[in-house]
């Protein structure tokens, strides 16, 4: 079977809840495409004088509920597929999270790892300026994602509000708390998912046991994902970044596995533990699974080896519709990206809330919140999942599309 691209991916998901969604074809015809992809060209120079050409994309999908609101990648594989894709997946997460956002996503094709920080500088202020005039507080918000993190938002914000010549902070979400950002951005996308988790946990009648989990990706979030397991009593007895990783029956530390990370750059090697690859860890039999990496990676080839209960997609897209069937079948629940993950942009909307206020909260404040936002949409899919006998991802489609055509209707089709 011909492996799908992420755009792809996003319609069949579209098309499998759209028999539950009471929103009329066309509404669903024009969520299939993005409403407009800005593609730039940026020359980087490079430390060593040479200029290196790199392509990049914003992807600005629906607002109808919102201005666009999604992050920005720095990875080799990055494309305009790719960003549009993930540009539709922010605009069902924002109606999942009852946001008051549309859909948007951007990405620089680089391997930002073989960047000098100076180098990496200059591509995020070439970014930024090539973007500035498709982005704004309400118009397109875009935030950190893979391989970009609060110091790349400084810039990104720094360089918008010098070509405009105007403060702006709310233009850029995930920025460092010294220049507007909010407490609790940087654990907020996995604490989320514990949140999510839980409610989930609940339902199974499986909180409060004891659970095992293993989490592929070492980032901001499946690091996050690692040190908030606690919250949910779960036990990582595996973990892996793109270069491999370390399994222990008896579980790994987060104190441990962070610092050889942070000295080492890398999971592999651990004391006491043995190797696992980014392939074998996904087939281990643990409770809880949580990719935390890139899409497509649990997939028609292996989605049959997944012994996990649970799959809490932290990542974009990490189980192909394929693949999806196949746990569904095995009995495999998966907690759908749409849900998971929607506490990074839930934090970033607080943050944006509170960058135009100027009314900041504690770090218990936006716990709370958070909390108080993703149980809520947490209930009110599974009551969905539950009324209509679908799966958890359909479920949050409903709400979400429902949501967002509900908007679009009231707007009209104009002109
Ligand atoms: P990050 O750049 O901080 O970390 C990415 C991690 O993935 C790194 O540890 C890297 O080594 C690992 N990785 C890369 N290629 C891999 C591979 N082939 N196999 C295994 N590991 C690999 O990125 P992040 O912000 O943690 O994002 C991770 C995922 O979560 C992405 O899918 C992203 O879209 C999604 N996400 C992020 C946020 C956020 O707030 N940062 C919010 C929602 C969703």
């Amino acid at each position: 079977m011909a492996k799908l691209n992420p755009h792809e991916m996003f319609v069949q998901q579209l098309e499998e809840a759209a028999p539950h969604i009471s929103a009329e074809p066309e509404y669903l015809e024009i969520l299939k495409q993005p409403k407009e992809v800005l593609e730039i060209t940026i020359p980087l120079r490079l430390d060593d004088g040479s200029v290196k050409v790199l392509k990049a994309w914003r992807s600005h999908h629906n607002n109808a509920l919102g201005p666009y609101k999604g992050g920005v990648r720095f990875h080799p594989h990055v494309n305009r597929d790719e960003v549009a894709a993930l540009s539709s997946w922010m605009t069902i997460k924002c109606a999942t999270a009852d946001l008051p956002y549309g859909g948007g996503k951007g990405g620089v094709s680089v391997n930002a790892k073989e960047l000098t920080m100076t180098e990496l500088e200059r591509l995020s202020r070439g970014y930024a300026l090539g973007i500035s005039r498709f982005v704004g507080t309400d118009i397109d918000i875009p935030a950190p994602d893979v391989y970009t993190n609060p110091q790349v938002m400084s810039w990104f914000v720094d360089t918008h509000e010098k070509i405009h010549g105007r403060s702006e902070p709310s233009v850029y979400t995930g920025k460092p708390v010294a220049v507007g950002g909010s407490l609790g951005r940087g654990d907020a996308t996995s604490r989320g998912g514990m949140y999510v988790l839980r409610e989930t946990l609940r339902e199974l009648g499986l909180l409060g046991k004891p659970l095992t989990a293993a989490v592929q990706g070492y980032g901001n979030v499946g690091s996050y994902a690692h040190k908030l397991g606690d919250l949910v009593g779960l036990n990582f007895v595996a973990a892996c970044d793109s270069r491999g990783g370390a399994y222990s029956a008896k579980g790994i530390s987060y104190e441990e596995v962070s610092k050889l990370k942070r000295e080492t750059g890398s999971i592999k090697g651990m004391k006491g533990t043995d190797g696992v690859t980014n392939e074998e860890l996904l087939e281990l039999e643990v409770d809880v699974l949580v990719p935390a990496a890139l899409e497509g990676v649990i997939n028609a080839e292996n989605a049959k080896n997944i012994k996990a209960k649970v799959v809490l997609e932290l990542a974009n897209g990490p189980v192909t519709p394929e693949a999806a069937a196949i746990l569904e079948d095995k009995g495999i629940l998966v907690v759908p990206d749409v849900l998971a993950n929607a506490g990074g942009v839930t934090v970033s909307c607080f943050e944006w809330i509170q960058g135009r206020t100027g009314d900041f909260w504690t770090e218990e404040e936006v716990h709370q919140k958070l909390d108080k936002k993703l149980t809520k949409a947490f209930q009110e899919i599974w009551k969905i999942k539950k009324e209509k006998n679908i799966t958890f991802r359909q479920a949050a489609y409903v709400r979400a599309v429902d949501r967002i055509t509900l908007a679009m209707r009231f707007r009209g089709i104009w002109p």
